[in-house]
């Protein structure tokens, strides 16, 4: 009998639905060539259910993440002004506590890239740091934000990067600001070396953060497992994103120890709302992230490899690609090349 798995989906905002929209199509393109059954649940977040629910996250929809298995996530607008709902993709990640938010980095063919055969991946500690956004007006014109950073959340995010670089090409290094962050940075530095004993067949280095931004474009093949802070990682994942070819193209896994959100780096770019321009590759690989996460890695290999062969073939290149090809076009075209596999 084929297993099931229960998805939660949430379009979000701006280019967030006409994106999903095209990923369900090839996800059901590869269901039909595959042992399993989908049952795609779908839930209201973001920007546009404020006006509806009065909250970017409504209750019912923290439940229907709570009963199914993993959540497909669309970008959500965050306004920024002072007192709005903090971030829907932030909540999630708190709520689910989903400690590591994996960005795999690779070059693709036919995509420009900076340096040929690229493929590394960063991992970010998503529960704390700068990024959590907790900060107040201590006094007009005065602002504090706080930087917590644990042993706790260190450890376990490390853990994490170490197991992932076992599996590759057993480099990690780790990036912080310890020179001058020297309490915060200091816990963070700690934890990954004591991590790093039980890992003794991985080399590690580590770098800070403003070397690394400078490093990611000098000598990039340098790198295999990059481990950092929230904030830190958020920086460093868009920067590598484009130094492999672009946000269209990167995809992310939010990862706990019992739930999974998986999302495309990339904000709602609002400009493109309804243009059906925009490249849906991203939030496709952040599907194939999915269902590797759910154990069908031959599933999510068949779509990595229909990804591959369109952006090889050169035929259909959306505009961020330098083509004319539509988010239906590209959509069409990875779905056919799934149920040619
Ligand atoms: P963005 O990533 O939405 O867009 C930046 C630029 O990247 C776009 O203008 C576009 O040129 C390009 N781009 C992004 N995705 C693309 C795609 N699929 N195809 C082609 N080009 C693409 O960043 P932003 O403009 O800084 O943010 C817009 C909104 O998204 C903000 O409200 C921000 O808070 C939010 N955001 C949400 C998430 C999330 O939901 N996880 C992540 C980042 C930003």
């Amino acid at each position: 009998m084929s297993k099931t798995y229960n998805i939660a989906v949430l379009k979000g905002d701006g280019i967030g639905p006409e994106i999903t929209d095209a990923t369900i199509q090839v996800l059901q393109a590869t269901e039909e060539t595959s042992n399993f059954k989908l049952n795609l649940q779908y839930g209201d977040a973001g920007f546009y259910c404020i006006a509806k629910h009065g909250t970017n996250l409504p209750e019912e929809t923290v439940a229907l993440l709570r009963r199914t298995d993993a959540c497909l996530k669309g970008p959500m607008t965050t306004p920024e002004e002072v007192g709005a709902p903090v971030s829907a993709a932030v909540k999630i990640r708190k709520i689910f506590n989903l400690y590591a938010n994996v960005r795999p980095c690779r070059t693709f063919p036919n995509v420009e890239s900076l340096k040929p055969n690229l493929d590394f991946v960063v991992v970010r500690e998503n529960t704390e740091g700068l990024y959590a956004g907790a900060e107040f007006l201590a006094a007009p014109g005065v602002g504090i934000a706080y930087r917590i950073i644990t042993t706790e959340a260190s450890t376990r995010v490390a853990e994490f990067a170490f197991k992932l670089a076992e599996k590759r090409k057993k480099h990690l290094t780790y990036v912080h600001k310890g020179n001058i962050l020297r309490i915060t940075d200091g816990i963070f530095k700690d934890a990954v070396k004591t991590v790093a004993k039980n890992h003794p067949t991985v080399t590690v280095d580590d770098q800070h953060i403003d070397a690394i931004t400078m490093q990611l474009i000098k000598k990039p093949e340098f790198f295999d497992v990059i481990v950092t802070t929230n904030l830190f990682g958020d920086i460093v994942s868009d920067e590598a994103a484009q130094v492999v070819g672009g946000l269209g193209l990167a995809a992310g896994a939010n990862i706990g120890d019992t739930y999974g959100m998986f999302e495309p780096v990339h904000g709602s770019a609002p400009k493109y709302t309804g243009m059906n321009r925009a490249n849906p590759i991203s939030i496709i690989m952040a599907a194939a992230l999915m269902l590797d996460h759910l154990g069908e890695g031959e599933a999510a290999a068949k779509i990595e490899k229909a990804v591959t062969e369109v952006l090889s073939e050169g035929k259909v290149r959306t505009m961020d690609l330098g083509g004319t090809a539509t988010t239906t076009d590209m959509a069409d075209a990875i779905t056919a090349k799934v149920r040619q596999s």
